[in-house]
């Protein structure tokens, strides 16, 4: 027997090694492996079983671990589809595809004594009152661990030693399964009755799950239904459809819903109760040893749905009935090292290879997905009104250009936000602020000189932090004292002040306007431990907290009845990045934080603070009208050529010296027009600095390519990257797909 063996160390190639007969039976595609290379020992991956091998003398395999393989045949595939599509080696596309828990060369079990009865052979041997007494408890328990039962009848290990000397007991290791929800209690929820709009796409994905023959383009739904929409329960019909035809599913939740509350709701629909199977999820929190854990019940086919974010969709979920992309358009689904795979689109592959259908939800659909689902790619269903016939807020647009005042300056919240707030403390409602930027403000500046205070290593400002009186790089971490007084020796003003506005100012703003109201922050500053965002929540829940005032974090998935006020402090703020993609973004972002609001009895408020009131992104999102933002939105893409008019390729290089980095981005610029010239559509620009032109005391450089497909491309891409030789101190790295160009 011959294996194909890919190393775990970056080589980019597989060899051949023969199996010794002892081993045969245990081994598989997807088996790890121990084999000797050169002088030392390594673990490795079989990613073929070859007939024969172009080798004349192949070095036998040293040790298999473990039962069978951790990765089915068919994900392995989809690793190589991967590395291919994404132009990164496969062993790299196989660490996405097996993660660090499961590649250990130790089997990862965790195990403990346990204490089981047996029947004597033979005479029974006499037993004093006592150990009759402990064997008649084991007697009824059959077996349990041993820690259990030494404290359940207060006896010693010596004891219990006893037992088995006398043959009535045996004591044995046993594999434990750590359960990293074990202490929960969920109640069972019952399948609810669908609305007429969830009805009609219940209705299409299970005809599509029905289909019994192979299809020939992939069999993706996109589910565009606004917040509130019911889209979850969708979801978890046609769950409950892919195990009753014996099948299992996935579903991807970025990571920042992947909330207690969102997996509450799975596993009360399906982990507990009569037919109860096991909900498995993955998560980033999980211990090494819990991740283990999780894979081997996916593995075993015990649990048969898996909830996760991005890496999730890899589970080894055998057979693949469904993957749903909640919140599809979210960018954490995309990988920002390699192999840069995004996971919805990879979830497209993996269902169209194992023929399964994808369900890809969303209130605000990325312009790629709904660009598919216009052009019959993909199939569209609409939810456009909440499930419960509320109605979705009412959503008022701030000018802030008219709120200050020439001796103030401009106020953090709009008077009528104010008014708004005071209301809501009144009625003992809830209010939300939302403001993408943590810290104090945004940067530290010096009236007199023009002094701004900039991270050393990267070209960003730095964040000031009130509380701890530190300026922070959001980026690479580096942390110094706030000064007192400028820092440029020929100035040393006193006069230094803060500019831009962070979320730890609107709390101490907040705080002086209303000194009697209970104020809580979300931010990954006050988010230390891994409970402060549970504590956080359910006190906001329990009617405790008046105001919540967050980043990202508490934008998407949350569900508080009481909460009749959103305000939004500086909608402008991500219109001002530096990509294609702003006005996208605001939409999402301004649609996704409204919806928060009006979720129960008393209709929702919300208002949105802008320096552009009439921008469109702004704009669109006030009429909660999706379809008008992305007809005008797909204008502008199809004049300036970006996604998803033309597919993008990113090519980023990375060095200390920028004269040598130059050098090296000119060269590759010329190998990669040499090597591109037959692909349709294609252009390239740059080189040129990236927007963020340093970072970690890296220069970057860019080069930009378009094209109207991209699978050739990537080969292209990979083929120069084979033949080139970079200096060295400079790094490439090749983005297929880019969702950030800075
Ligand atoms: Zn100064
Ligand atoms: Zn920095």
């Amino acid at each position: 027997m011959i294996v194909r063996i890919t190393l775990e160390i970056a080589l980019g190639k597989e060899f051949d090694y023969e199996v010794p007969s002892e081993f045969e039976e245990r081994i598989a595609l997807g088996s790890r492996v121990k084999v000797p290379f050169g002088t030392r020992q390594l673990m490795g991956v079989v990613t073929a079983l070859p007939a024969t091998s172009s080798f004349p003398v192949l070095k036998p395999i040293i040790d298999v671990v473990g039962q069978g393989s951790l990765v089915t045949p068919k994900v392995l595939d989809l690793a190589r589809w991967m590395a291919a599509y994404y132009c990164c080696p496969i062993e790299i596309a196989l660490k996405s595809v097996l993660p660090v828990a499961v590649r250990r060369d130790r089997e990862g079990w965790k195990k403990q004594l346990h204490i089981r009865a047996v029947e004597p052979t033979g005479q029974v041997p006499a037993l004093t009152e006592r150990q009759a007494a402990l064997r008649s408890i084991l007697q009824q328990w059959k077996e349990l661990p041993l820690q259990e039962f030494l404290k359940l009848t207060r006896s010693t290990a010596a004891t219990a030693k006893k037992l088995e000397d006398a043959g009535v007991a045996l004591i044995c290791r046993e594999v434990m399964e750590r359960d990293p929800h074990a202490h929960e209690h969920i109640l069972p929820s019952e399948p609810l009755a669908l609305n007429q709009e969830q009805a009609r796409a219940h209705a299409a994905i299970l005809a599509a799950m029905n289909q019994k023959e192979v299809q020939q383009k992939p069999n993706v739904f996109l589910l565009h239904g606004v917040t509130g929409s019911g889209k979850t329960e969708v979801y978890l019909q046609a769950i409950d459809h892919a195990l009753s035809q014996g099948r299992g599913a996935i579903v991807l939740v970025p990571e920042i819903s992947l909330t207690p509350q969102t997996v509450e709701r799975f596993k009360a629909r399906f982990a507990v109760g009569k037919r109860a199977t096991l909900v498995a999820v993955l998560h980033s929190h999980l211990s090494d040893g819990e991740r283990h854990d999780e894979w081997h019940k996916i593995r075993e086919g015990r649990a048969r749905i898996v909830i996760g974010a991005r890496s999730a969709v890899f589970a080894p979920v055998d057979p693949l009935g469904l993957i749903i992309v909640d919140e599809e358009h979210e960018h954490s689904y995309k990988q920002e090292e390699a192999p840069r795979y995004h996971a919805r689109d990879v979830a497209v592959v993996r269902a169209q290879k194992e023929g399964a259908v994808v369900v890809l939800g969303s209130a605000t659909p990325s312009m790629e997905t709904y660009h598919h689902a216009k052009g019959g790619k993909y199939h569209l269903l609409e939810m456009l009104s909440r499930a419960d016939d509320k109605s979705l807020p009412w959503v008022r647009v701030m000018d802030m250009r008219g709120e200050g005042r020439h001796d103030k300056g401009i106020p953090i919240l709009s008077q009528q936000l104010k008014e708004a707030i005071d209301q809501r403390l009144e009625k003992r409602e809830q209010t939300m602020l939302f403001l993408n930027r943590r810290g104090y403000a945004s940067s530290l500046q010096c009236p007199q000189c023009g002094y701004v205070a900039g991270c050393p290593q990267c070209s960003l400002s730095l964040t000031y932090h009130r509380r701890q009186q530190r300026l922070r790089c959001h980026l690479c971490g580096h942390d110094e004292r706030a000064p007192i007084c400028c820092p440029v020796d020929t100035c040393r003003s006193a006069e230094i002040r803060f500019a831009g506005v962070g979320t730890e100012r609107v709390e101490d703003t907040l705080a002086r306007l209303y000194p009697t109201a209970s104020i809580r922050r979300m931010d990954s500053d006050t988010l230390k431990k891994k409970e402060d965002y549970k504590r956080i929540l359910t006190e906001f829940r329990q009617g405790k907290v008046d105001i919540l005032i967050g980043t990202q974090m508490i934008a998407k998935g949350l569900h508080f009845p009481n909460v009749t006020l959103v305000g939004i402090i500086y909608a402008d703020l991500s219109l001002h990045i530096p990509d294609f993609r702003a006005g996208e973004r605001t939409f999402q972002l301004i649609t996704q934080v409204a919806g928060r609001a009006g979720r129960g009895e008393v209709e929702g408020d919300v208002y949105v603070q802008s320096f552009t009131p009439f921008h469109p992104a702004i704009q669109y999102a006030r009429r909660h009208d999706y379809v008008g933002f992305y007809e005008q939105e797909w204008e502008f893409r199809e004049q300036t050529s970006y996604p998803p008019a033309l597919r993008l390729a990113l090519v980023t290089l990375r060095g200390r010296q920028e004269a040598k980095l130059k050098l090296s981005a000119d060269h590759l610029r010329q190998a990669i027009e040499g090597a591109t010239q037959d692909i349709q559509g294609f252009s390239l620009a740059g080189p040129a600095p990236a927007p963020l032109e340093r970072a970690e005391n890296h220069y970057r450089y860019q080069i930009l390519m378009r094209a109207q497909r991209m699978s050739r491309l990537s080969a292209r891409l990979a083929g120069v990257m084979d033949s080139m030789r970079l200096p060295q101190g400079v790094k490439v790295s090749i983005d297929i797909d880019p969702v950030n160009l800075y």
